[in-house]
């Protein structure tokens, strides 16, 4: 039989593949509905994150509940994961060999889940989930077909924190993501679409 998410968790919870291992508190697995037809994927763990295990419990995680209310969507209803599951020290970038070593778990995640569409937020998400070294302001509230699943990467809610000119877009990506959500849009992949590559 398939791996349940809960089983997964069991496997990788002790996880020590890399050095961040060593200073977290918590590894942050993710957290929500294994049926759920969104998954939004963040960078990774912060503070507060760390120190509950649950990701997006912070400032950021409070704009994406804001977000989600404003659509008429639930925690409850989609998933959350990070590209690492660790806190990285003092919330600096993840480094490219963390990403390397963490991704075949946020794989996994997305195998057992089969969400209809992967939401990315920000740039490390995105270029990961799309494997383009894309940035988001060019790529963001746009869809896209990798395998199964559509892609529709969105601005990191932290970045809406920073710079409040972001919130009007963010918002605005919610909103069609919605839409993409309750009709189903017909899809381009994006090396046609983009023209960028
Ligand atoms: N930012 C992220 O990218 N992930 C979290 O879990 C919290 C903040």
């Amino acid at each position: 039989m398939a791996q349940t998410l809960q089983e997964f968790y069991e496997e990788i919870k002790d996880c020590e593949r890399c050095a961040l291992s060593k200073s977290r508190t918590k590894l942050v697995f993710g957290s929500g509905s294994s049926d759920a037809d969104i998954i939004f994927i963040g960078e990774a763990p912060g503070y507060y994150e760390d120190k509950q295990g649950i990701p997006f419990v912070g400032a950021a995680g409070k704009l994406l509940d804001e977000l989600l209310e404003g659509v008429g969507l639930k925690r409850s209803q989609v998933y959350i994961a990070n590209v690492l599951k660790c806190r990285p020290p003092n919330n600096r970038d993840p480094l490219a060999d963390e990403i390397e070593t963490c991704k075949p778990y946020l794989l996994k995640q997305i195998e057992i889940i089969k969400p209809k569409i992967i939401c990315p937020l920000g740039n490390f998400a995105t270029r990961l989930i799309l494997e383009k070294n894309v940035g988001i302001s060019k790529v963001h509230g746009q869809k896209f077909q990798v395998k199964d699943s559509v892609v529709f990467p969105i601005f990191h809610p932290a970045a809406a924190l920073h710079q409040p000119a972001i919130r009007k877009p963010l918002e605005e990506d919610f909103v069609k993501l919605k839409k993409l959500l309750d009709e189903g849009v017909e899809i381009t992949p994006y090396t046609e679409q983009m023209g960028l590559f």
